[in-house]
Formats: C-alpha cells, sequence, structure tokens
C-alpha cells in the first residue's frame, strides 16, 4: 500500500501531512511512503531528513499520486489534484465540506474515499486523530502572543523602582480547545485573565486555569456533542449588552466562539469596540467563518479608535514545524485505524468512518455533505 504527501498548493499554507517521525510509524506497519520533493519545505522539515526515514521523494504531484492508494494532505485539494488522485485512492484531510462543494462532487466523480478531518466526532477513540482540537490549540496559544506583541502596556504586573505596573486585564470570549489555551497562554505570562463561554460546563475548567468565569444571566446554549447550539438572534442581542462592560475593561480580547457547520455568532459590535481603550487589542479567531467581532476584516489587521482588531487567517500555519507534528500524528492515527493487514478497510459501523467518510464508491455518503452540495 502506497502512501503519499504532496506540496500543499494553497497560498500560505506551510504545514506539511507527514514529518519522518510519522513516517517512521507507517513504514513500521508495512507501508510504502513517499513524499514530493520540497513538501517539508515550509515547515522547516528537508527532503534528507525524509528520506532518513525510509521515504521516497518524488519530484513531480503527478507521478507521486497517479498510483497513491492513500494520500495526505492538509487543506482540501485544489480541482487540479483531485485530478490527478487514482480512481479509488483514500485522502484524509480538512475539506470543509460545507464551502467546498464543488471539490466534494469532483471527489466523488473520482471515486475517491475522503475523510474529512472536520467531521471527526469528538469521542475518546477519536481524540488522538483530533486534529481540529490540536491546530485550535496551536491557534489559542499563538492569539495571546501576537495581542501581546502589539498590546501597548505589559501583560505582567511589575514592580519597578520606578513604580509598580499593573497587569494586562484579558477576556477570552468561547472557552473551547482554542480558548482555554488562550487562557494558559495569558496566564503564563501574568495577566488578570476573565473568560465566558454559554456553556457553563466550561466553569470549572476556566477557573482550574487561574481566571474568573463570567456568569451571565442567560440560559445555557449546550447542543449535542460538547459544542453549542446556534443561538437566536434575540440572545446574542442580550450577550451583547450584558458583556458590554467586561469588554470595555479589557485591555486584550480573544474571541473564539462558534457553532459548528454555522456562521461565527456576533459577539462584539463596533459601537462596543469604540468603548475599549485605546491602545487595546483584539484577536478574532472566527475571523475565517464571519467573525465574532463587527468589524473584523478576515485576513488583515485593522485600527479602529486606537483598537487593533487581527482577523488573520490560518493562524496555525504560523507554527508550521509543531502544528505539522501535531496534524501529521492526528492523520497518522487516522490511517493506521482505517488500515488492517496492509489495506483499507471501510467499516461503516465505525462511528470514525461514519461520520469522517464523504465521499465513497462514487457517492457522497456523508449526510451532512449531501445537504450543504445539494443546498448549494
Ligand atoms: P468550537 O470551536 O465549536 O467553539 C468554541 C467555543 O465557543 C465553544 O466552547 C462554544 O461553547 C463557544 N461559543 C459558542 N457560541 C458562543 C457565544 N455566543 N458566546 C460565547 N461562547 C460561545 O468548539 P471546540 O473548541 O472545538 O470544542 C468545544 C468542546 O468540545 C470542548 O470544550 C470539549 O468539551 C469538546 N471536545 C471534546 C473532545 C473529545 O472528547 N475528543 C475533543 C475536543 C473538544
Amino acid at each position: 500500500m502506497k502512501v503519499a504527501t504532496p506540496k500543499e498548493l494553497t497560498h500560505d499554507e506551510r504545514r506539511v501531512a507527514l514529518v519522518p517521525d510519522t513516517a517512521t510509524k507507517l513504514r513500521a506497519a508495512g507501508l510504502d511512503v513517499a513524499v514530493q520533493a520540497g513538501a517539508g519545505a515550509g515547515a522547516f522539515i528537508a527532503d534528507d531528513a525524509y528520506e532518513q526515514a525510509g521515504v521516497r521523494i518524488v519530484t513531480h504531484a503527478a507521478d507521486l499520486l497517479k498510483d497513491a492508494t492513500a494520500v495526505l494532505k492538509v487543506q482540501a485539494p485544489m480541482p487540479s489534484e483531485v485530478e490527478l488522485l487514482a480512481d479509488g485512492a483514500l485522502l484524509i484531510s480538512f475539506l470543509q465540506p460545507a464551502t467546498q462543494g464543488d471539490i466534494v462532487k469532483a471527489l466523488a466523480r473520482r471515486r475517491v474515499t475522503a475523510f474529512s478531518l472536520e467531521l471527526l466526532p469528538r469521542i475518546s477513540r477519536a481524540q488522538s486523530m483530533d486534529a481540529l482540537s490540536s491546530q485550535a490549540s496551536a491557534a489559542g496559544y499563538k492569539a495571546v502572543l501576537m495581542a501581546a506583541e502589539r498590546l501597548s502596556k505589559f501583560f505582567p504586573m511589575m514592580m519597578t523602582a520606578a513604580g509598580t505596573v499593573a497587569p494586562a486585564r484579558v477576556l477570552v470570549m468561547g472557552a473551547g480547545v482554542a480558548g482555554l489555551q488562550a487562557i494558559a497562554t495569558a496566564r503564563r505570562l501574568g495577566a488578570v485573565v476573565s473568560a465566558y463561554d454559554v456553556r457553563p460546563a466550561v466553569k470549572e475548567e476556566v477557573q482550574s486555569l487561574g481566571a474568573t468565569f463570567i456568569e451571565l444571566p442567560l440560559e445555557t446554549q449546550e447542543g449535542e456533542g460538547g459544542y453549542a447550539r446556534e443561538q437566536s438572534d434575540e440572545f446574542l442581542r442580550k450577550q451583547r449588552q450584558l458583556i458590554g462592560e467586561h469588554v470595555a475593561k479589557s485591555d486584550v480580547l480573544i474571541t473564539t466562539a462558534a457553532v459548528p457547520g454555522r456562521r461565527a455568532p456576533l459577539l462584539v459590535t463596533g459601537e462596543m469596540v469604540k468603548g475599549m481603550r485605546p491602545g487595546a487589542v483584539i484577536v478574532d479567531l472566527a475571523a475565517e467563518t464571519g467573525g465574532n467581532v463587527e468589524l473584523t476584516e478576515a485576513g488583515k489587521e485593522v485600527e479602529v479608535n486606537g483598537v487593533t482588531i487581527l482577523g488573520t487567517r490560518n493562524i496555525p500555519s504560523t507554527m508550521p514545524l509543531t502544528t505539522s507534528q501535531l496534524y501529521a500524528r492526528n492523520v497518522a492515527n487516522l490511517l493506521l485505524h482505517l488500515v488492517k493487514d496492509g489495506a483499507i478497510v471501510m467499516d461503516f459501523e465505525d462511528e470514525i468512518t461514519k461520520s469522517a467518510c464523504v465521499t465513497h464508491g462514487g457517492e457522497i455518503v456523508n449526510e451532512r455533505a449531501k445537504q450543504v452540495v445539494s443546498a448549494a
């Protein structure tokens, strides 16, 4: 069985889906492993390092992919890449089926068995494959560093001969995987941190990291599988009213609120941003799915009344070595889960396969993906 990792084609994607360590693991399971020359360059992994792990280096994507049984990628393939995949090949990547309807259809046409990492079930058995979590953790960590770098003041309290410096106040909205990592990082830098989430279940986790959990007199919005459910406009309006004073007091605001498959909820209006102190910084981790902050511009850094708002895209790609290592482990664990005696075994009774497999045997087999594609 041949496993191939081509170079990522998406602009600014520095991560790679295979690292030498995971190649060693796949080879130990009896798989033949190849990468396209330069595939690891963005993550500072040279072809030599792959060769030392017994990986074949192939110059052209077409040669690499034409007989690959399994293809490992970070981003969804481009249309030109789909055409290079072998009939019946397995593909594992982030697929974003909600916005990549045409690619999903093309994968089905080419009889590719495509797994979308966004659709993995959040169950204990799948934790080692959970790429959404590994990459969200990285984004939460980096969001705080980006804010600290731009903030007009120090994060920690400091006693100096010239007087005492008060610590920065950080507010994290959305305390899921990214939010909890942001809280932990801001605490390590010495800030005074508070956090809010519509799921009160996270209160203890927030407090155990040394932050204050903000409780608002609003009904819980707990959905299925540990996620939030979609909130009404009325709920969000009340929430903005109640959280306003906390936003105004913060020097740094990190927003991470999301509801799976939906536009990010609007937590902070332009008026609320104008109520913040000049010199404050907002990092909107939901920028790519519509933004939690009204004034966020995805992919840009904007300043409004002295408040800097970062809508940076693809933050995990800015730390490509660590995020590739984590991502590659997630992908290798999923691949090895699907391989029995050197061949891919598709068991649709298995919750992991049932949830995350999007196309198989020429069909779109995932109900959620089917609905999105037909709606588009
Ligand atoms: P996510 O990215 O979908 O959302 C981030 C956070 O935003 C969530 O905590 C959500 O409650 C919050 N949110 C939504 N609307 C909001 C609003 N209006 N105001 C404030 N906050 C709002 O979620 P995620 O980080 O991927 O994961 C969420 C949870 O899933 C985790 O906390 C955990 O309980 C669970 N999880 C389980 C596993 C596992 O068991 N394998 C793995 C990862 C996550």
